[in-house]
């Protein structure tokens, strides 16, 4: 059952991109709940138009854009699009992102021996690295140079960035979506110090392990029992389970809200059952 949470959004205009995806729509929806007019924004418009169908049939307001986070004019488009619908925004969250496989070795660890039919580190394709580094990071660079312009001196503006667990150590085998989860919490700090005159804040959540499309086949084997990888992980955090979707919502809402967190900025909320806090020991 969805939680009730006592931000209000009315009238705020907030963009989403990544929004055809799992954790983002969740997001939208309860902006749209909260009193917002949302935007969703993704290169698959039709999951994005699924979504906002969804919102509006629920009695919120939302609209759906066909978006490359990774291409300006695109971003641009879409953003002409918004304000013309919705009006200026207010909110950005910058959701798009993920892993490749190409960019995951198969290994943990590498050895001296037993590596026949693996793709080992030394492996690793160069344009999958690429693409991850470019979707995490310039997906995120690239919508905020859109967006925050107009944001620049709006009363309650702000940006959330999605930075991830590995931003905070390095998790085996995905060292190109690591090292882009740490762009990110480090960059997130960079917008929060460079906007801090013109009134925009900018902070990250960084969810800790959830289920979803991106990561099912890490966690579960095809007998839906779960992976070594899955139990590893469930041994490393303390509260002893995944992650539900829904878990991200306060600190998503608290962060963006202009009174609460009216003095907070540049923060990487880790929202993890304590996997960061917990050495294993
Ligand atoms: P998802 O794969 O369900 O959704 C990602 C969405 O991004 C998809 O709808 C996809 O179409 C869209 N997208 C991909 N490339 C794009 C592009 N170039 N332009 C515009 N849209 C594009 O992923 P999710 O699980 O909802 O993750 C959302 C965010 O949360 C990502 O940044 C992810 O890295 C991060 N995250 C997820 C988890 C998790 O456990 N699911 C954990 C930590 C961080």
């Amino acid at each position: 059952m969805t939680k009730q949470h006592a931000h209000d959004f009315k009238g705020k205009v907030v963009v989403l991109t990544g929004a055809g995806g799992v954790l983002v729509s969740e997001f939208a929806k309860q902006y749209a709940q909260a009193g917002a007019k949302v935007a969703l924004l993704d290169l698959n418009e039709e999951a994005a138009q699924g979504y906002a169908d969804e919102i509006n049939n629920a009695g919120g307001t939302a609209r759906a854009y066909k978006c490359n986070v990774l291409e300006k004019p695109s971003i641009e488009a879409a953003k002409e699009a918004v304000v013309k619908d919705l009006g200026e925004v207010d909110i950005l969250v910058n959701g798009a992102g993920g892993n490749n496989a190409r960019a995951t070795t198969d290994n943990e660890f590498h050895e001296t021996e037993g590596l026949e039919d693996m793709k080992t580190f030394f492996d690793l394709d160069q344009d999958g690295i690429s693409f991850v580094f470019n979707l995490n990071f310039l997906g995120t660079l690239l919508p905020t140079q859109v967006f925050a312009k107009d944001m620049v001196g709006r009363k309650g503006a702000n940006i959330l960035n999605i930075s991830s667990m590995n931003g905070f150590t390095p998790l085996t085998k995905i060292p190109a979506y690591s090292g882009a989860k740490a762009a990110i919490s480090n960059f997130t700090e960079w917008l929060a110090v460079h906007f801090s005159h013109v009134g925009i804040r900018v902070n990250a959540i960084a969810p800790g392990f959830l289920v979803s499309n991106q990561n099912r086949a890490l966690l579960f084997n095809e007998d839906g029992t779960p992976t070594a990888r899955a139990n590893k992980i469930l041994n490393n955090t303390p509260m002893g389970r995944f992650g539900e979707a829904e878990e991200l919502i306060g600190g998503l809402l608290f962060l963006t809200d202009e009174h609460a967190a009216s003095f907070v900025n540049g923060v990487v909320l880790p929202i993890d059952g304590g996997f960061n806090a917990y050495s294993g020991v």
